[in-house]
């Protein structure tokens, strides 16, 4: 049965000529791809930006294609598809992020809900720490609060992913992090300062004295010269909102990535930096479709500004992957609906929801104002039956922009790597998300 598919898909190749990585790829699939079929021709990176959108498959790709009326998505257009990745934890077929981004930040499998440790609560070392260890600078860059579980594994080892002030405190104390960019910032002060820490710590104050500059404004953090040899930006008490409501106030993930290229890239040893489109993952969980694209086209910007670096500096490995999927989105795009019509919706089905009166008297006008779409009285009807209104508006619009979804949780399909730049030929065929992490570090040769 494999291998008959493996012949169809050498097939594929000769008629239409898929290029290197699909060649590649199928050369080194005997099976099990372990590190030595990674070892690559060539390829020695100094750089290495590791962008993470959180959730985000293949059903993510497909819909977003369909969905971008300009061009096509960067990692199309740069024929960036290398891999595919599995993503399971050490306890369950289905990861959580905390599992996902400790397998992706150490190449050590542990338990869902655990970051940085082993199951047995063992501490393990990050690529973030190898980079520093190896002189390099160092990034995280989150759309979430940057202590949330994703750059949270880079960072620190605790054995629950729930203990924020306490990921807050070892981030601060970690000296191997040169720049922290995201929200959280009632996770680093206390309460009589709006946080939420019980301890009294002033984690701003405590960074500010470990030598980072502290910013807070999208205009603070695009005028800020660069004198400080550290950089701690959060943007919002919790989460930075989602890219369709973007404040003024707040970078986008776009501008953040930006600025910590410009920042880590001015010594010359070089630097890992991770950034994360947190919000796609959130999307997912809401099987909102509209949330999912239009964060996922923030999370393309980031991926435009490492692309345009790696052009210019020649040797920067730029590295793409999902920790998981999350939604189990499908492609059900037909003549009457598909994604594209996403443009016409102004709107997070949370924000509709909320904004419709207890007894659904302005239901269809809030739909109305923020989707093109028609709204029949049976439609309606159904709404107003559903036991959340905010799901029922979800799954309706999806239904009409050809997007479908199997689950409001992560599932276990393997995700597509995307890579581009100096040793992105290292990644072929199917590994484990553990090998991702090992792979970047043979880049940089550390
Ligand atoms: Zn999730």
């Amino acid at each position: 049965m494999k291998r008959s598919k493996k012949l169809a898909v050498a097939g594929l190749v000769g008629i239409v000529c898929l290029g290197a990585t699909y060649t590649a790829a199928f050369a080194s699939d005997s099976g099990e791809v372990g590190e030595e079929g990674n070892q690559p021709s060539s390829g020695q990176a100094k750089n290495v930006i590791f962008l993470i959108p959180d959730g985000f498959s293949q059903g993510y790709t497909n819909n977003y294609r369909l969905y971008k009326e300009d061009g096509e998505p960067i990692w199309d257009e740069r024929n960036m598809l290398r891999a595919f990745v599995q993503t399971h934890s050490a306890n369950a077929e289905v990861t959580d992020s905390a599992a996902a981004g400790t397998a992706l930040a150490t190449g050590e499998k542990t338990n869902n809900g655990m970051i940085g440790v082993t199951p047995a609560g063992q501490t393990l070392p990050t690529i973030l720490d190898s980079a520093k260890e190896n002189g390099k600078r160092t990034g995280l860059v989150a759309t979430s609060t940057i202590t949330h579980a994703t750059p949270a594994a880079f960072a620190v080892s605790v054995e629950s992913r729930n203990s924020y002030t306490e990921i807050a405190s070892q981030m601060v104390a970690n000296d191997h992090i040169d720049l922290m960019l995201g929200g959280g910032r009632t996770e680093f002060v206390p309460e009589d300062q709006g946080g939420i820490r019980e301890d009294g710590v002033d984690l701003i104050s405590e960074a500010e004295e470990k030598g980072f500059a502290f910013v807070e404004t999208a205009r603070q953090l695009a005028n800020w010269n660069g004198e400080e040899d550290r950089l701690l930006g959060l943007f919002a008490e919790e989460a930075l909102s989602p890219a369709a409501n973007k404040r003024t106030d707040e970078p986008s993930l776009g501008e953040m990535t930006e600025k910590a290229i410009e920042f880590l890239s001015k010594e010359d040893n070089g630097f890992f930096l991770m950034v994360e489109g947190s919000q796609i993952d959130w999307a997912g969980h809401a099987n909102d479709a509209y949330y999912a694209m239009t964060d996922t086209a923030a999370f393309e910007e980031a991926v435009e500004a490492a692309v345009d670096f790696a052009d210019e500096n020649g040797e920067t490995l730029v590295v793409m992957v999902g920790d998981h999927d999350t939604g189990g989105m499908a492609v059900h795009a037909s003549e009457e609906g598909d994604p594209s019509k996403l443009h016409g919706v102004s709107a997070l089905g949370s924000d509709m929801a909320a904004e419709v009166e207890r007894n659904y008297s302005n239901l269809k006008e809030v739909l109305e104002t923020y989707t093109n779409f028609e709204w029949t009285e049976e439609e309606l009807d159904q709404l107003k039956e559903s036991d959340s209104l905010e799901l029922a508006i979800n799954t309706a619009i999806s239904e009409k922009a050809g997007v479908a979804w199997s689950s409001l949780d992560h599932t276990g399909i393997d995700v597509p790597l995307y890579a581009y730049g100096a040793g992105a030929e290292r990644f072929t065929g199917t590994i484990d998300n553990t090998e991702v992490p090992k792979i970047m570090k043979a880049a940089l040769g550390i």
